[in-house]
């Protein structure tokens, strides 16, 4: 079975949807961390993004690999390295590359072919698995989300303005929505969830409910 859940940065979906998979004892997928890892590593080959086709002509050189715990691009784990506010602008800009997309999709449908996932990124309901069984899109206000990434980053130890983090939010808001393929948006069938005003227990709650519902083998 597949649960997809979608949304824009900072909507607290990637939390949500690791604490879900963990509930259902469904495995976890983190696209987003896919579309990181391509642009760290164009980056680092010194690729501009913007350039669709020597972007596209270095993906057969890339090996991403998704373990439970780690993001491996040709044995190496980037994990923490693909959090970098570079990696993620980067991420927004190689994510409107269609050859991008159709890759990144493929090895998604790869990694969870006949098992039970729960899948978070921007395209999953909609694109991915538009047969997924349980859909759901998360949001929650602009100020509210650029207010907990930037709680996340001065945590971290960095430092950063809230209006800047605001900024790149906007930013790459924009490019995931406008893009020609696969853009940013709830499937027609998916179940909105504004966070604005939730805590994290009361959103896993309600996704669980949700699950249960829809799914005569899940249990609240
Ligand atoms: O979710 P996360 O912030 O890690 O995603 C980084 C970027 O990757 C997003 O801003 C978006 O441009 C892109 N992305 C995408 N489709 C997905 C997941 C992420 O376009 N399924």
């Amino acid at each position: 079975m597949i649960v997809t859940i979608d949304g824009p940065a900072g909507s607290g979906k990637s939390s949500a949807a690791a604490l879900l998979a963990e509930r259902l004892g469904f495995e976890f997928l983190d696209t987003g961390a896919m579309y990181r890892a391509v642009a760290l590593a164009c980056l680092r080959r010194g690729i501009d993004l913007t350039n669709a086709a020597a972007v596209e002509a270095e993906l057969p050189a890339l090996h991403i690999e998704m373990p439970p715990d780690g993001v491996l691009v040709n044995g190496e784990d980037v994990a923490s390295l693909i959090r970098s506010p570079e990696a993620s602008q980067g991420a927004s800009k190689v994510a409107v590359i269609p050859g991008v997309r159709l890759y990144l999709a493929a090895e998604q449908r790869r990694i969870a072919s006949g098992r039970d996932f729960v899948c978070e990124g921007r395209d999953q309901g909609t694109f991915v698995f538009p047969e997924a069984e349980c859909k759901f899109f998360i949001t929650a206000e602009p100020r509210t989300r650029a207010a907990r990434r930037h709680r996340e980053l001065i945590a971290k130890g960095e430092t950063t303005s809230l209006e800047d983090v605001l900024k790149e939010q906007v930013e790459r808001d924009a490019r995931d929505a406008a893009r020609e393929l696969a853009p940013m948006k709830p499937a027609d069938d998916a179940i909105v969830v504004d966070t604005t005003h939730l805590a994290p227990e009361e959103v896993i709650a309600k996704l669980v409910a949700e699950v249960a519902r829809q799914c005569s083998t899940v249990r609240a």
